[in-house]
């Protein structure tokens, strides 16, 4: 795998696509500086080499041209995270950005204006990319979060550099991430499953039961997994139609020698709301007029046992309703369990999706090896895709 380590920068401008696309308030302030900072390792790389940095990123989904999604509002701010001054220039491509890009010195960082003020960037326009990349001598892919699309600065750009391509430290740390479960991981490997639906997880749970030891099922999804071994779930949330594949999934997983563990309690409500009465029941034995919104004391000490026997751990996707405190418990509580795993030496990997959110809400993103940066871009990782951004790196 060919990172920035591997070249010498020396009076080589890079030509480098981030992801900038950073939260802004109405002032146009930057609300989370998380992306910036997290590119910052392989721009310095770059600059500490003798190298000059020509950054290119997309901002919001603008329709053409608009000023509130320029990204001369993010310049400032940039320059103070970067420790150098960042020169702007009003356009990605044309003589404005050729000039720019010429004229840039080692040790200097040039902005293009925001990408997707271009149709042609999201088409992949040959034309286009041609003219991106006449603008730097190495192109460096560090935006994980795009590198599941096939745009113009994410894929088509790389063909123009066949010698001369590599991953930024960001997206390396990605890709090794990923790899550290799914190819290379420490045996027991355990995956934990959540969210609300089975339907949006399945093609996950296909590709991972080929390379997991455990699989904990936790979240809305269990109502689907209860009610079709013939449970009570009361009025918990359930896929009615995919029951059959929650039976399937169950019969694949033992072909293949994988453990599921499905909670057997849970914390019911009777209300969708923080305010509820809430009691614990069996599982499949919750009365009707009452709903499971989190995982239950048994399970989670379940659960608990299972994580910290894991070598390897991966967790997508909260086991309640952790939005709501009266239901964050269960998700806070296998959080815990994966630090404690990974104190003991286990790897863990937090991605795509809302275990994403739940890890940071709760103080957990230090506990755990790796928190993912890309929530699109990891799924379909997880789903066993190989990303158009990452192919056209490796080709
Ligand atoms: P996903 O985007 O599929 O990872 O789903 C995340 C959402 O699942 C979160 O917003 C949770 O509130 C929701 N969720 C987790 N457990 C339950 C549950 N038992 N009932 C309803 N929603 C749930």
């Amino acid at each position: 795998m060919h990172t920035v380590q591997d070249f010498n920068f020396k009076n080589q401008k890079a030509l480098i696509r981030v992801d900038f696309n950073v939260p802004l308030n109405d002032n146009f302030e930057i609300t989370d500086t998380n992306r910036i900072e997290a590119a910052k390792p392989t721009i310095v790389k770059i600059l500490e080499d003798g190298g000059s940095a020509i950054l290119m990123s997309h901002l919001g989904r603008p329709k053409g041209k608009q000023d509130q999604f320029s990204l001369r509002h993010i310049v400032s701010k940039t320059s103070e995270i970067l420790g150098v001054r960042v020169k702007f220039v009003s356009d990605c491509i044309g003589a404005e950005a050729e000039d720019a890009a010429a004229n840039l010195e080692p040790g200097e960082v040039l902005l293009l204006e925001n990408l997707r003020f271009y149709a042609e960037e999201e088409k992949g326009d040959e034309a286009f990319t041609k003219k991106l990349s006449q603008l730097g001598d190495i192109y460096v892919n560090d935006a994980f979060g795009t590198a599941h699309r096939a745009h113009a600065s994410t894929t088509i750009v790389a063909q123009f550099f066949p010698q001369k391509k590599c991953f930024g430290f960001l997206l390396a740390k990605e890709i090794e991430s990923i790899n550290k479960v799914f190819k290379d991981g420490e045996k027991p490997v355990t995956a934990i499953l959540g969210g609300s639906k089975v339907s949006t997880k399945i093609t996950i749970i296909e590709n991972i039961l080929d390379k997991v030891d455990h699989l904990i099922i936790g979240g809305g999804m269990t109502y689907t997994f209860v009610k079709a071994n013939g449970g009570k779930i009361g009025d918990s949330i359930c896929e009615d139609d995919k029951q059959e594949l929650a039976l399937d999934i169950i019969k694949k997983a033992a072909e293949k020698g994988v453990q599921i563990h499905l909670p057997v309690d849970v914390l019911g409500a009777d209300a969708f709301s923080n305010d509820a009465h809430t009691q614990v029941f069996k599982v499949d034995e919750i009365p009707d007029g009452w709903q499971g919104l989190d995982a239950g004391p048994q399970t989670l000490s379940l659960f608990e046992e299972v994580i910290l026997k894991s070598r390897t751990i991966l967790w997508n996707g909260p086991v309640g309703v952790f939005e709501m405190e009266t239901f964050a418990k269960g998700t806070i509580s296998v959080g815990e369990a994966i630090g404690r795993a990974t104190k003991a030496g286990a790897f863990s990997l937090v991605g795509g999706g809302d275990s994403v959110a739940a890890v940071k809400q709760f103080g957990l993103e230090p506990k755990v090896s790796y928190v993912s940066t890309g929530g699109g871009a990891m799924l379909e990782m997880l789903e066993g895709k190989t990303l158009p951004g990452v192919a056209a790196i490796l080709e």
